[in-house]
């Protein structure tokens, strides 16, 4: 099989690494800086001003939403090859996927709201993300239930009349913590008495509805997980419209099939791992503020392994077999 890239995507790789030897190495030390000033006041999930004054060059860059698979609304979108080599160069620096609208859970959740809502959900809803305006998070995993089988999820999401009727507790809601947080994309269950693969759903529900509490940040290994706050949130009655519903009732295994959350998505999270190692790069030779970084033995390991790991480019569904017309889902 031939691995090499595509001169589309060597021009994009080379525009990409232009911009983190041009901006984002540079801004290393002052993002820093700006965490431990938010950690000191108590808050390190407030919004960066380091980033938020790299996006507008991004976007001037046309180094915009490239996670964006093809669609009307992105005709120029990349396939999962084409977009695997962009997240290892920006997993180089741990924030910076954010600086070019590539961070997890939007990604996943700007995906969703593009192909299961309607043109009014999509203008309140998705063009503030596309934008960068605005963040989401994906509230699916809970405390007390084995929630790697998501068939396990207790969440209820109940309908009453026009509306539907949310109780639930949900953690490690990564983004939540965010203030521009302002979507959640909720997974529960709608009928317990249906087949598993046929009881959950997923509902939209904004974050400004009342009642809504998030209780804590939880921490992964001792780690804040600054900048998104993996939050642990409780739902408790809060009612949304029936319109909030996606695709329909138990349909939410088809969502997670059918879009990036749970099909190559954990290999696209996973690939800006390598792209950490710096390895084979010209990273090991040059300063960075506080020293050299040399990619250290393991770092070089993952980064070999990642090399022999190849992306599907095309993934089928249940409806959809070949993966046809959809590059990356
Ligand atoms: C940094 C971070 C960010 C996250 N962001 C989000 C987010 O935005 N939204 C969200 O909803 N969740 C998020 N999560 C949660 C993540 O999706 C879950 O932790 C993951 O799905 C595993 O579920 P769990 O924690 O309930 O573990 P469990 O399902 O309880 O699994 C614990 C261990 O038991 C093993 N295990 C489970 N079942 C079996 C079995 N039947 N047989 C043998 N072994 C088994 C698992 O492999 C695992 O090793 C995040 C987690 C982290 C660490």
């Amino acid at each position: 099989m031939d691995f090499s890239h595509s001169p589309k995507v060597e021009a994009l790789r080379a525009d990409s690494r232009r911009f983190f030897e041009d901006l984002i190495y540079p801004a290393e030390a002052r993002y820093q800086h700006e965490i431990e000033e938010h950690r000191r006041a108590g808050n390190p999930w407030q919004t960066s001003q380091v980033i938020e004054a790299l996006k507008p060059e991004a976007q001037r860059r046309g180094f915009w939403n490239p996670f964006l698979p093809y669609s009307e609304r992105a005709p120029q979108g990349l396939s999962n090859r084409e977009y695997a080599p962009l997240c290892e160069i920006m997993g180089r620096v741990p924030w910076a996927a954010q600086v070019f609208n590539c961070s997890a859970p939007d990604t996943g959740n700007m995906e969703i709201l593009e192909r299961f809502t309607t043109p009014e959900q999509q203008l309140r809803r998705l063009d503030p993300l596309l934008a960068g305006e605005i963040r989401s998070a994906f509230l699916m995993t809970e405390p007390n239930v084995t929630s790697s089988d998501a068939s396990n999820i207790r969440c209820s999401i109940r309908r009453y009349g026009d509306e539907y009727v949310i109780d639930g507790d949900k953690w490690f809601s990564s983004g939540a913590g965010d203030p521009r947080c302002a979507l959640y994309i909720v997974m529960g269950r709608t009928d317990p008495a249906a087949k598993p693969g046929k009881q959950q759903s997923m509902v939209l529900v904004p974050a400004s509805t009342p009642g809504i509490e998030v209780l804590r940040a939880v921490q992964v290994f001792g780690y804040d997980g600054a900048l998104h706050g993996h939050m642990d949130i409780r739902l408790l009655g809060e009612r949304v419209p029936v319109e909030n519903l996606l695709l329909g009732a138990g349909r939410g295994f088809e969502i997670a099939q059918m879009s990036t959350r749970t099909r190559p998505h954990p290999p696209l999270h996973a690939h800006p791992r390598p792209g950490r190692a710096r390895a084979g790069t010209a990273v090991p030779a040059r300063a960075v503020a506080g020293g050299v970084r040399q990619a250290d033995q393991r770092s070089q390991r993952v980064a070999r392994a990642d090399r022999r790991i190849a992306l599907p480019d095309r993934v089928g569904t249940a409806a959809d077999p070949e993966g046809r017309g959809r590059p990356r889902t």
